[in-house]
C-alpha cells in the first residue's frame, strides 16, 4: 500500500551551498549514471561525489543542472542525454516532467520489472546481510508485473482550484499551490478520468465555487472517483468546505445523468484549513452507500472512506502469492498483522482453520468485520490495536499460531513485534512489504530462528518507484 506521489526537492539558495564539494547549485556537470536508486532516480559520481539525477538512467551519461547539495551527495535535474540507454523509452503521457505521480516512465516496463528486482536484492544484500548470489543465495524472483501496465489505478483523488477565473482540477505545480488542469491520466481507470472531468464540467456550469487554498475560500476542493473494476460500480465524492451545496439537486441530477456508471454520489465535509483530504462527516447525497468490488473470490464493501488497494488485478497476484506460501490446508491457525480491511485475512480464512487480524484503526476493523460478514466468513477474529500489544495479549489466552502474516506500513515491524514472533515460533511468517528496506531489516532480525526461503517482487505500481515484495520464511527445525 502506498501513495503514487514522490517527495519534491526544492532548489537550494545559493547561499547555503557553501559545503566543500565537487559542484554547486546551478552548476551544469556531464556524469556517467550507474545505477537507480530507489525512487526510480539514476545515481553517478562526480570526483567521488554521489549526485542523485531525476530522470536519468543506468549505464546513460547525461548533462545534468544540480539543484541541492549536501555534504554528501547532491541532487540534479536532467538537462540532456549525452549517450542514451537501450532501454529510454518515450514516456506517453504529456505532463511527466510536472507531475510527479510517476518516476520510471522513462524506462521500459520490462527494465523496470527487472530494477525492482534489483532493488529488493540490494536491500537484502546491504541491509540484511543476506547473500543474493552463488551458493546459499536467497531466490529473489523476477518481478510479477503487469500484461498491460496502464490505467490500473481504481481511486482518483483531484485537487480542484482556480485558473485564471476558470475551474481547473489536476495536480499540485511543483513546489506552488496552483494546479494543472488535466483530464486524462495514463494510470488511472478510464472511468475514474471520465467521472472526474465530467464532474469538473458539470461544477463549473452550475457556477460551484472551487476551493481557494491559500485565502481558504471557495467550496469544492477534491473530487474523488472510485471504480469497483470488477462489478463496475462507481462512486463519486465530493469534498466540500461547507455542507450547504447550492443547487444541490441539478448538480447531483447531473452527475447522476452525465456520469457512466455512477451508482454513488457522497459529499464528504472538510471545513479545515488543511491538505488532508477528507473531513469528518461524510453524507450520501444519491445512491449507495457503498460500491463492491471483488478481489478473487472475496466481496468487498468499500465507503467513502475506507482503505482498499489501488491496483486491484495486482493486489489479487499479491494475496495469491502470499496464500501460496502460507500453504494452509485448512486446519491451520494464522495472524494477519496489520490486516487493514481484512483483505488477506479473508482470503486465508477460505483455506485455514482460523484466522486473527488486527489493525491500529478501529474503521478499518469496522469494515474487515462487515466484510467478513458479507463473504459468510466465520473463521475470522478481528480486533482493533498495534500488533506489537494485541498479540503478545493473545499469545497469554493462549493462541498459538501455525502462520503469522505480517504487512506492514513504510516503516516496517515493530521490534516488540519481532520479538513476539521469535517468542510465539510459528512454524512459518509471510511478510509482505511495501519497502525493501524495512524488509530486509527485519528479516534480519528474524534470521535468528528464520530462514527465508524465498521472495518475491510484485509490481503494484507500475511506472512509479514503489517496489511491493512478499517474503517466506520458514523455521530452521523445519524440514526442506
Ligand atoms: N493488509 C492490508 C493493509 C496493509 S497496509 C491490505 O493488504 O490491504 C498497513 C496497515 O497497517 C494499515 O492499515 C495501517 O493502518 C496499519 N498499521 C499501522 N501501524 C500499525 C500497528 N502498529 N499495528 C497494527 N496495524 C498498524
Amino acid at each position: 500500500m502506498a501513495k503514487t506521489t514522490k517527495k519534491r526537492r526544492g532548489p537550494q539558495p545559493a547561499a547555503k551551498a557553501e559545503l566543500n564539494v565537487p559542484v554547486r547549485v546551478g552548476q551544469t556537470v556531464e556524469v556517467e549514471i550507474t545505477g537507480l536508486n530507489h525512487e526510480g532516480a539514476g545515481v553517478g559520481r562526480i570526483e567521488g561525489y554521489t549526485l542523485f539525477v531525476d530522470g536519468a538512467l543506468a549505464g546513460e551519461k547525461v548533462q545534468a543542472r544540480v539543484d541541492h547539495v549536501k555534504k554528501n551527495f547532491g541532487f540534479a535535474k536532467l538537462a540532456s542525454v549525452v549517450e542514451a540507454s537501450t532501454f529510454r523509452s518515450m514516456p506517453p503521457c504529456p505532463v511527466y516532467d510536472r507531475c510527479g505521480g510517476c518516476s520510471l516512465q522513462h524506462l521500459a516496463y520490462e527494465e523496470q520489472l527487472r530494477h525492482k528486482q534489483q532493488i529488493v536484492r540490494d536491500n537484502l544484500r546491504r541491509i540484511g546481510g543476506f547473500p543474493v548470489e552463488g551458493e546459499g543465495a536467497i531466490p529473489v524472483h523476477p518481478t510479477l508485473g503487469m500484461s498491460e501496465p496502464w490505467r490500473y489505478r481504481n481511486k482518483a483523488q483531484v485537487p480542484i482550484g482556480e485558473e485564471n477565473g476558470a475551474l481547473v482540477g489536476g495536480f499540485y505545480a511543483e513546489k506552488s499551490h496552483s494546479i494543472i488542469d488535466m483530464d486524462e491520466c495514463l494510470i488511472q481507470h478510464q472511468a475514474n478520468d471520465e467521472a472526474v472531468s465530467a464532474v469538473k464540467r458539470i461544477a463549473a456550469s452550475l457556477s460551484i465555487q472551487p476551493y481557494d487554498e491559500v485565502r481558504h475560500t471557495g467550496l469544492l476542493r477534491h473530487v474523488v472517483a472510485k471504480i469497483a473494476v470488477k462489478t463496475g460500480e462507481l462512486m463519486v465524492v465530493l469534498v466540500t468546505t461547507e455542507e450547504t451545496i447550492p443547487r444541490m439537486d441539478e448538480l447531483v441530477d447531473a452527475i447522476r445523468t452525465q456520469v457512466t456508471g455512477v451508482t454513488s454520489i457522497v459529499q464528504n465535509v472538510n471545513p479545515d484549513k488543511t491538505n488532508v483530504i477528507f473531513g469528518k462527516k461524510t453524507v450520501t447525497l444519491w445512491g449507495s452507500d457503498v460500491i463492491y468490488d471483488y478481489i478473487g473470490p472475496i466481496k468487498f464493501a468499500i465507503s467513502a472512506r475506507s482503505f482498499y488497494q489501488v491496483n486491484p488485478a495486482q493486489t489479487e497476484v499479491l494475496y495469491n502469492k502470499t496464500l501460496e506460501y502460507v500453504g494452509a490446508t485448512g486446519t491451520e491457525t494464522v495472524i494477519d498483522a496489520y490486516c487493514g480491511i481484512g483483505t488477506i485475512s479473508l482470503f486465508l480464512a477460505q483455506k485455514s482453520k482460523h484466522v486473527y487480524g488486527v489493525e491500529i484503526v478501529p474503521e478499518a476493523i469496522a469494515d474487515a468485520n462487515r466484510n467478513a460478514e458479507l463473504n459468510g466468513v466465520k473463521n475470522a477474529t478481528f480486533e482493533t490495536g498495534p500488533a506489537e500489544v494485541v498479540i503478545p495479549a493473545w499469545k497469554e489466552q493462549g493462541i498459538r499460531p501455525d502462520v503469522i502474516v505480517v504487512d506492514p506500513p513504510r516503516k516496517g515491524c515493530d521490534e516488540a513485534l519481532l520479538t513476539t514472533i521469535l517468542e510465539m515460533q510459528p512454524q512459518k511468517v509471510v511478510y509482505v512489504s511495501c519497502n525493501p528496506s524495512t524488509l530486509a531489516r527485519d528479516l534480519k532480525v528474524l534470521a535468528e530462528s528464520y530462514e527465508v526461503r524465498e521472495v518475491q517482487p510484485v509490481d503494484m505500481f507500475p511506472h512509479t518507484g514503489h517496489v511491493e515484495s512478499v517474503a517466506l520464511l520458514v523455521r530452521k527445525d523445519m524440514d526442506r
